[in-house]
């Protein structure tokens, strides 16, 4: 790992961008900033099937109008354009394939038909869903015929199936997950193009980044991560999951059940981008019992990382309403 600090966000191009999301890049942008690294801007766009098509400019003029600007990315002639996962997939094929030649991967040919019967099975058994690792040992010369022939494939995987994995959670301490409950992951899907999983720990590796800020519910995927950034022997970044944001009763996650959740929407309703980015940035951070109105300038002053609270925090439209005014 280099010295520098460099942190990315990384939305996925699903929808607009919301407060959570909004709260992830301001945490992003505050660390970079105050340790003199860089902030990026990743798209991740590698699930073709969940894109929705205009959400990328949507994030781009939500980022913009909160003032939370990125410091490199692809030269598109003016500001950077953030780094497009669909527009690097040589890279991700590259590297599923150097896994499968280290014997850290390999070819899956089940249909979907297959791993329907083996998930009814297991719910039949009462055992938890999940990929029964049928094709980890086949015979190489029947897996190059295989493909010869032109079978869809995915590759996956090869989790260790014994021993823990720990993962370290700036926040929350040590997580440590028995070896045998984690799956055989897809890393490549068979139309080519990776998953979430291989392309953040590639795209994270290569583009330096020194911490990994990012939602809660991402800690599951946190030791299949760790798996292969040891299978690729690089060095993980610093993780820390930010705590969910949750509806203004506490009762579950924050949506739009609950009102305006999108960064444009609250902009459309007259609310200022000083206004967010102070109420963002108390959404799971405090300063002290008193202070509740911060600058930006403040906020780089007085934000610290550490301090930020796991435990998840109510969203609430009222306060932010009441900042709003104060602005
Ligand atoms: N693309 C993921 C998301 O939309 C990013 C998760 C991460 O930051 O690793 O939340
Ligand atoms: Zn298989």
């Amino acid at each position: 790992m280099t010295d520098q600090v460099r942190v990315r966000f990384a939305p996925s191009p699903t929808g607009d961008l919301h407060v959570g999301g909004a709260r992830t890049a301001l945490f992003n942008w505050l660390f970079a900033r105050q340790h003199g690294g860089a902030f990026i801007l990743r798209i991740e766009d590698t699930d073709q099937a969940r894109l929705v098509g205009q959400s990328i400019a949507g994030i781009i003029e939500s980022l913009r109008w909160l003032g939370l600007y990125w410091d490199e990315g692809p030269d598109v002639g003016g500001p950077y354009g953030p780094y497009v996962q669909s527009q690097r997939l040589h890279l991700y094929r590259e590297h599923a394939q150097r896994l499968v030649l280290a014997g850290h991967a390999y070819y899956c040919f089940c249909t979907p038909e297959r791993l329907e019967r083996v998930r009814q099975g297991q719910r039949a058994r009462g055992e938890p869903p999940g990929y029964d690792r049928h094709c980890r040992n086949l015979p190489p010369a029947e897996v190059e015929e295989r493909l010869a022939r032109g079978e869809p494939a995915v590759i996956r995987f090869k989790m260790p199936l014994e021993g823990e994995t720990t993962i370290v959670d700036l926040l929350r301490g040590e997580i440590t997950y028995e070896n045998r409950l984690l799956q055989d992951l897809v890393l490549l899907k068979s139309d080519g193009f990776p998953t979430y999983h291989l392309a953040n720990v590639v795209d994270d590796h290569y583009m330096r980044i020194s911490h990994i800020l990012r939602a809660e519910e991402w800690i599951p995927s946190a030791p299949l991560h760790y798996q292969l950034y040891r299978a690729f022997g690089w060095e993980m970044p610093v993780l820390c999951h930010l705590p969910l944001i949750l509806s203004p009763d506490g009762k579950g996650k924050l949506s739009k059940r609950h009102g305006a959740t999108g960064v444009l929407e609250f902009k459309r309703q007259g609310y200022l981008p000083e206004a967010m980015i102070n109420y963002l940035a108390l959404l799971g951070w405090a300063y002290d019992a008193e202070q509740e109105i911060f600058s930006r300038e403040e906020l780089l002053e007085k934000f610290r990382l550490e301090e930020v609270n796991p435990h998840p925090a109510r969203f609430n439209f009222e306060k932010l309403l009441w900042m709003n005014q104060y602005y």
